[in-house]
């Protein structure tokens, strides 16, 4: 390629990459004026521009959806069920752990009694939930595993979750449940599902008679059938 060729080619190329960045200004142009037109419209005349289309729309979905909470996650504190880090089955103060069924509690708490001779410490992860807390973990686990037949196998809905009724209580760290996989059942405290070591309810019957045979997740639990 002689030296005046590729000026040309250069120069044409400068002047391609010009008409695309004024045809790009004219777009932006475009849009601006039509978004000053649409909020004009709106803030001046009654007649529903696109852009309020879009919001009724909006307004509409989330009013069909008014049970569920609409604050953003983080924003259902203590009162429904959250719990702080350090938590233990001794903290009477937080609901999540005052509001679990009594029995289950003062099983916990047996447990958690001689488990320290042993030098673990139970902590709570999640104990009682209320139906909102519960039904925001329903849709966060929507979000992230793609669909509720997925979500299903690991969060329950606030209308089936043993947390909202106060029977279920997650707990912390791999010692603490490792200890209560040997010793849980001598207290009624059963592992209800292979897929969540942490997870244990009150089945009293299983002191005498160890506890019954997990079920794979939660789909397979018949309570969660609605
Ligand atoms: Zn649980």
């Amino acid at each position: 390629m002689s030296y005046s060729k590729q000026a040309r080619t250069t120069t044409r190329r400068i002047r391609i990459r010009r008409i695309r960045v004024a045809g790009l200004l004219i777009v932006i142009a475009a849009i601006a004026a039509a978004l000053g037109h649409q909020l004009l419209a709106s803030s001046s005349s009654t007649a529903a521009s696109p852009v309020d289309v879009l919001r009724s729309e909006h307004r509409g979905l989330r009013s069909e959806h008014r049970e569920l909470p609409s604050e953003p996650p983080g924003a259902l504190g203590e009162a429904d069920g959250a719990v702080p880090d350090g938590t233990t089955v001794f903290d009477d103060e937080i609901p999540g752990v005052a509001n679990l069924d009594p029995d289950l509690l003062a099983a916990l708490r047996q447990a958690s009694t001689d488990a320290a001779d042993d030098g673990v410490e139970f902590f709570v992860d999640s104990g009682w939930r209320s139906p909102e807390y519960q039904s925001q973990l329903f849709r966060e686990a929507i979000s992230e595993y793609g669909s509720e037949e997925e979500a299903a196998r690991w969060v329950a809905t606030a209308e089936t979750s043993a947390h909202v009724s106060g029977d279920a209580v997650d707990i912390e760290h791999f010692d603490s449940t490792e200890w209560l996989s040997e010793h849980g059942a001598e207290y009624g405290l059963c592992q209800i599902y292979s897929n969540e070591p942490w997870h244990y309810e009150l089945r009293p019957e299983a002191s005498d008679h160890g506890c019954p045979s997990m079920y794979a997740d939660p789909t397979y639990d018949p309570r969660m059938q609605q």
